[in-house]
């Protein structure tokens, strides 16, 4: 059975093919800066043992359709394409970032579920109308085919109230849904089954804190397989520090802002979202460039990975306590994966939470699930790279079945 997973963003357009017999990815790609002036449309086949098999244009995308026309060409392409025809495609799994509280799983789309995402998009207004493009999209060139919308939000569904409330007049919350939601949770939910299975364990029977560190940055604290905090939260802009988004902050500064600097709701919203986290503090948000000048002395880029790693061990130790007892922590994603100095800056003097980082196992980049702490480490530290698409095709299957 194969799964075509579709990740259409306000201006791009990610997608993969992937054989679900054993999980293996048959072609996959990225169409970016759609209904700009020149467009870029990536495609890329496996097994990838010769340079033929990957297309790169530089071409105007206008639309959506464009898009996903060059998607639809690519894969059943006579020279380049995987299968001979779309009656290969079995079904479509859509990403969707916002699911609100009416989506507790992954489900068919139909024209109600259209329908609720678009009510829920105030609340992802850059990502939920893509989402509902992607699909209209996918209905009209492959109109056989069966469209799963699987949410971000989905697995933090399973968060108490007294987690995801945030503590203002609870009417706001009845009438208005104003909560914590969380994010990136396809990825957690991805990270957290794949540690439990590399312990030889079942999901039910760990406790582990995900913390997925790429430009947006989450973690989630995942008791018995089910996850119970998470720091995102209405919107992807609480929690950690960010490449550019801001994280927590007193709400009152925000009111202060407007005061003093004259500042409107929409520059505080702009500044907090495009301007602050690493960004803000030395200018730059990309980590690899922060190392680069760090390195040189440079002392705004040695303060900012200072402040994103104390966030992080924050987090770890608020929810340690949360969960009462911890089996693993998990990284994964850019920063995660590929990072390591930030991980021994965050895993570094934790003996009360019984972790001891192997600065051998640690060390360099990561792209295989791998244990970085030491055999004597009560609290294993893990590295698992992220693999939404995968997690995104899985569920798909298991809502066809
Ligand atoms: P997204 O959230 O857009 O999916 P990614 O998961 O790709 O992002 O992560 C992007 C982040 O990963 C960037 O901050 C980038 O600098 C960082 N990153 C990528 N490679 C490395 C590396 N080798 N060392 C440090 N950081 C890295």
């Amino acid at each position: 059975m194969n799964v075509l997973v579709i990740n259409a963003g306000s201006s791009s357009l990610k997608y993969q093919l992937l054989n679900m017999e054993d999980e293996s990815v048959m072609a996959t790609g990225l169409v970016e800066r759609i209904g700009e002036a020149t467009g870029k449309k990536i495609y890329k086949k496996f097994p990838d043992t010769d340079a033929e098999a990957k297309v790169e244009r530089e071409e105007e995308v206008p639309d959506h359709r464009a898009a996903m026309h060059f998607v639809v060409d690519m894969i059943k392409d006579a020279e380049y394409g995987v299968i001979k025809s779309m009656d290969e495609v079995s079904a479509i799994g859509h990403r969707v970032v916002q699911g609100g509280d009416h989506f507790k799983n992954s489900v068919l789309v139909d024209a109600s579920v259209k329908e609720i995402i678009e009510q829920i998009s105030p609340l992802a207004p850059l990502h939920n109308p893509s989402a509902i493009t992607g699909v209209e999209m996918a209905e009209e060139l492959l109109p056989n085919v069966p469209n799963v919308a699987v949410f971000d939000t989905v697995f933090h569904q399973t968060m108490p109230e007294r987690a995801f409330l945030y503590a203002i007049p609870h009417s706001l919350y009845e009438d208005l849904k104003v909560r914590r939601y969380g994010a990136h949770g396809t990825s957690h939910k991805y990270v957290a089954k794949q540690v439990a299975i590399l312990m030889d364990k079942k999901p039910e029977d760990v406790n582990v804190i995900t913390v997925h560190l790429g430009n947006g940055c989450s973690m989630a604290a995942v008791k018995n397989g089910k996850c119970v905090d998470t720091s995102m939260g209405m919107t992807p802009l609480a929690g950690l520090m960010m490449g550019t988004r801001s994280g927590d902050i007193d709400p009152a500064v925000l009111a202060y802002l407007a005061e003093h600097k004259n500042m409107t709701i929409e520059e505080i919203d702009n500044m907090l979202n495009k301007e602050s986290g690493l960004k803000g503090i030395c200018g730059l948000n990309d980590m690899r460039d922060i190392h680069a000048k760090s390195e040189q002395g440079d002392e705004a880029c040695k303060l900012a990975l200072e402040m994103f790693s104390y966030r992080i061990r924050k987090y770890l130790g608020a929810y340690a306590v949360v969960l009462g007892s911890l089996d693993a922590v998990v990284f994964t994603a850019g920063i995660g994966e590929n990072d390591d100095i930030v991980r021994s800056m965050i895993l570094k003097d934790l003996d009360c939470l019984g972790i001891e980082l192997d600065g051998e196992k640690n060390k360099g980049r990561i792209s295989e699930a791998k244990v970085v702490s030491t055999d004597a480490s009560r609290v294993k530290a893990w590295v698992i790279p992220t693999n939404e698409e995968l997690q995104i095709a899985r569920e798909t299957v298991a809502v066809l079945k």
